[in-house]
This record gives structure tokens, C-alpha cells and sequence, in this order.
């Protein structure tokens, strides 16, 4: 397994209390495999993304218990300086926002050309070749005319392909990337979308994809992690989610996909807000919004079921999940 998390927690101390941002997370992605993580915002996707990449070991986050393990190495375990070894090249990460992640004064060029001098020695020449060539890779046209341009020349979408392309550059054994089409239009999403999951095959990198929108991962990811208040609430094969999911959490998301054949109708949102970290509801921590919650969900909290009844393992937070999936 290229990457398996164990049990992970992650708390973030502030003014009033402890928030529990990670609390017990569980999650393996192989190489050439996609990981989708699903979650709305606070659910600790992008919090344990972090540890995975070891940029939260900075206060107030505050990794707690758990084992992180790399390649067979427990990451957790290892010097700052190996940490960053690792960091820079065998793992990257792009984010939502390409223009606040790239220089604004330095051409692309400079930025992707800056990867291979750095890391792997090369001459200015040379690495501004190998930054038209990765140009090129991502299909930026016309890259040997483009490479001396600054980022707020180009699109949001150009854009996000030259953040994908810094990524690319090392040849990383695992990228995370977070919400990385959130901020362009739709059509723009599914080209990025299918550019990142064409390269994860074709470099048989691992691939985790944090977001929001289950609509945007449905045709990349081999199988989805749903996160609600810290935890993985739901983890199945992404076809079986789509078929039919076995958490009232992800049916909600699912419902609040907007579809073609829906136009004009409202769009399902699941009601209420997501939880105070700072103070989880006792027992299923979603029974407050919850359509199918009962007595038992207030107070107990559900553990992760094994729910599979195809050759295909998957797992429900659920105390009802025989209801959901086949209600
Ligand atoms: Fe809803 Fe209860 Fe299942 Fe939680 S355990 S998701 S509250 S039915
Ligand atoms: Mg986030």
C-alpha cells in the first residue's frame, strides 16, 4: 500500500477549547488508485490531507494520536528534514486557489523551471525546457511562446493545469489535491478534472481527491471516503455509493447533486449546519440533521460497520444503514 492512515487524530487548540478537527481517521490509497474524500467544509478533509503531507505540524494543529504510514514508513515518526525529503518529492499537493499559490512576480516559467534546479541540479537552460515540456504535458498551448508570461496572464483554468504541472514535476508517487476545480466553471472542471486523472494513470501515482461536490469525482475516483465531523462516516467502491449509499449523510449529498433531467426543480441541500467542532452532538454526531435519526442516535455513537454484501468491502457509521441502503 503506498499510503495508509491509522487512526488519526488531530486537535486545534483556539481561545474556546479544543477542536476536534480528526477524530479516528482510517484510510489506505494505492498506486494508480483515486481516493476521493468528500466532506463539506469542517468535516477534516483538508485537516488530515495536511498531516498526510506534514504541513500541520505547526500550532495551533496538533497531531494527537494515530500513525501516518508512506511507503511502508511511518511518517509521523520521522525528522523534520526527511519529512521535507519526502515532501518535495514524493508527494505533492495542489490547492483551490492557483493565483494565491503561485508567485505573482516570478513567470511560470521561472516557478516550474525553479522545481529542477533546486531539486535535481539543472541549468537554467535546461530547466526552462523541461518547464515547457511539462507545459506542453498538461496541454497549456502554445507553451514555448506562454513560459515567460506571470500567472494573472493566464485563465483559472491554465492556471490550475500549471499548478497541476508544479506537482507533476518531480514525478511524486502521491498527490493530494484539495478541491482543485472548485473555483472554475463547470466545463473548465471537467477538463482539469480528466487532465489529473489521465496523469495519475499514466505516472500510476497515487491520487487523493479532497472535495465538496460528488458530482465532480464521480468519473475519476476509484472509491470515496465520506467525512462528516472528523470521522469517515462512509468508505465504498465509487459505483456502489452511486448505486446506493449506506449513510442518510451521503444520500444527502448525493441528492444535492444538481442533474440535467432536475432542471427547474429545487435543489435538495441537507438541512442544518455542520457540527461546532468545538462541541460534536453526542452519540451519531449527524443526528441533529439526520431524516432517519432515533432515540439511539442521541446517545450512541455508531461504530464503523462492515457493510459489504459484494465481493467488494465497504463500511457504514450508521446504526441504520440496512435501512438507507435498501430503503
Ligand atoms: Fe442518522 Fe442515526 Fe444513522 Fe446517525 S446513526 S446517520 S442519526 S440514522
Ligand atoms: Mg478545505
Amino acid at each position: 500500500m503506498l499510503l495508509e492512515v491509522r487512526d488519526l487524530h488531530v486537535e486545534f487548540h483556539t481561545r474556546d477549547g479544543v477542536a476536534k478537527a480528526v477524530n479516528g481517521v482510517d484510510y489506505s490509497v494505492d498506486a494508480g488508485e483515486t481516493l476521493a474524500v468528500l466532506g463539506e467544509s469542517g468535516s477534516g478533509k483538508s485537516v488530515t490531507a495536511q498531516a498526510v503531507m506534514g504541513i500541520l505540524d505547526i500550532p495551533p494543529g496538533r497531531i494527537t494520536g494515530g500513525e501516518i504510514r508512506f511507503q511502508g514508513q511511518d511518517l509521523l515518526k520521522l525528522k523534520e528534514d526527511e519529512r521535507r525529503k519526502i515532501r518535495g518529492a514524493k508527494m505533492a499537493m495542489i490547492f483551490q486557489d492557483a493565483l494565491s499559490s503561485l508567485n505573482p512576480v516570478l513567470s511560470v516559467g521561472e516557478q516550474l523551471g525553479e522545481m529542477f534546479r533546486v531539486h535535481r541540479g539543472l541549468s537554467r537552460k535546461d530547466a526552462r525546457a523541461k518547464a515547457i515540456e511539462l507545459m506542453d504535458r498538461v496541454r497549456i498551448p502554445a507553451a514555448r511562446e506562454r513560459v515567460g508570461q506571470y500567472p494573472h496572464q493566464f485563465s483559472g483554468g491554465m492556471r490550475q493545469r500549471i499548478m497541476i504541472a508544479m506537482a507533476l514535476a518531480l514525478e511524486p508517487d502521491l498527490i493530494i489535491a484539495d478541491e482543485p476545480t472548485t473555483a472554475l466553471d463547470v466545463t473548465v472542471q471537467a477538463q482539469v478534472m480528466e487532465l489529473l486523472a489521465e496523469l495519475q494513470r499514466e505516472y500510476n501515482m497515487g491520487l487523493i481527491l479532497i472535495t465538496h461536490d460528488l458530482g465532480v469525482v464521480a468519473d475519476v475516483a476509484d472509491k470515496i471516503a465520506v467525512m462528516y465531523a472528523g470521522r469517515i462516516v462512509e468508505q465504498a467502491p465509487v459505483h456502489e455509493i452511486y448505486k446506493a449509499p449506506a449513510h442518510p449523510y451521503t444520500r444527502g449529498l448525493l441528492d444535492s447533486i444538481p442533474r440535467l433531467d432536475q432542471k427547474g426543480q429545487e435543489l435538495y441541500a441537507i438541512k442544518g449546519l455542520p457540527p461546532n467542532l468545538l462541541a460534536i452532538p453526542p452519540g451519531c454526531a449527524f443526528h441533529p440533521r439526520c431524516p432517519l435519526a432515533q432515540d439511539v442516535c442521541r446517545t450512541d455513537e455508531p461504530p464503523l460497520y462492515d457493510v459489504t454484501e459484494s465481493p467488494v468491502a465497504r463500511a457504514s457509521a450508521c446504526h441504520f444503514w440496512k435501512e438507507c441502503l435498501h430503503g
